[in-house]
């Protein structure tokens, strides 16, 4: 059983029992990071713990916890893994577990502090390679998608409709405008310039994303954040989608129709090589 962390200490996962009138069961009312740990190293653990504090004090969840304090359980987690490779660590914060179910905040509860470690299952080479299939469908979601909550249920059902039909991600479309994938960023690029919707309510500001932004501005690839247009997926020359998880993946065909070419473009391939070489590859 690989280690967890649970309120202050380090035990085996199985070995965590959560209370029934935990807000994080009863409300959602919780946020979570998800960070990769590549050979033994975590990948931009900071831009995470950044992310994570910013949340919790915008859900007024008082943790007490300094940046310094969740760096150490990420790095403690990541050497203690047990994992053989490549891991994330899963780091989850709730309002704690108050005496009764009401909706307001309760008055003295601690929060709860979970993490856990799995293995990483990186891209499949196949995506390199051929790029994948999205669909687009509307988002649904509330509106502080900027918030990395545990009320996943919108991306929950993003992700299920792209299983059903039998591609990888759901662009989700809002007024008009892509907001992002099912868990993921989404970048177009036409004429050489990438474009990524602009870090507003709309979209979760993903930890990929700001490397991305960074790596092509680094090497003087155009780079703008704008709203995107659901119809410039059609014209585009490349999408993307980009993640912990999904790193940056090219979206080959979108609604069973080819992107560009139809085939993996040249400005992901910049892009992704400078990636690989930013995780130490
Ligand atoms: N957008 C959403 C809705 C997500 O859930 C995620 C990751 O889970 C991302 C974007 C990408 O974020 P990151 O690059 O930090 O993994």
């Amino acid at each position: 059983m690989t280690i967890s962390y649970w309120n202050g200490r380090y035990l085996p996962l199985d070995q965590v029992q959560v209370s029934p009138l935990d807000r994080g069961f009863l409300f959602a009312d919780g946020l979570y990071e998800v960070t990769a740990a590549y050979n033994g190293r975590l990948f931009e653990a900071e831009a995470h713990v950044a992310r994570l504090q910013r949340g919790l004090a915008a859900l007024r969840i008082e943790t007490g916890m300094s940046d310094g304090d969740w760096l150490a359980i990420l790095e403690r987690l990541t050497a203690e893994s047990g994992v053989d490779g490549d891991l994330t660590v899963y780091l989850q914060v709730t309002r704690g577990a108050a005496a009764a179910r009401a909706h307001g905040f309760p008055a003295g509860v601690t929060p709860t502090i979970f993490g856990m470690v799995s293995p990483l299952k990186r891209p499949p080479d196949s995506w390199r390679a051929q790029g994948v299939a999205a669909l687009t469908m509307p988002d649904i979601r509330w509106g502080r998608c900027d918030l990395k909550t545990i009320a996943l249920l919108g991306s929950v059902l993003a992700q299920q409709a792209a299983t059903d039909a039998g591609v990888t991600d759901a662009i989700q479309i809002r007024d008009g405008f892509v907001t992002e994938g099912a868990a993921t960023n989404v970048f177009v690029v036409k004429d050489g310039v990438i474009a990524t919707p602009v870090a507003d309510h709309r979209i979760l500001v993903g930890i990929t994303r700001q490397v991305i932004q960074r790596l092509a501005t680094t090497a003087g690839l155009p780079f703008v954040e704008r709203d995107v247009r659901a119809i410039e997926l059609a014209t585009a020359d490349e999408v993307w989608i980009a993640s912990t998880t999904k790193e940056i993946t090219p979206v080959t065909t979108i609604d069973g129709r080819l992107v560009g070419t139809g085939k993996p473009g040249p400005v992901w391939s910049r892009v992704a090589a400078l990636f690989a070489e930013s995780q130490g590859r």
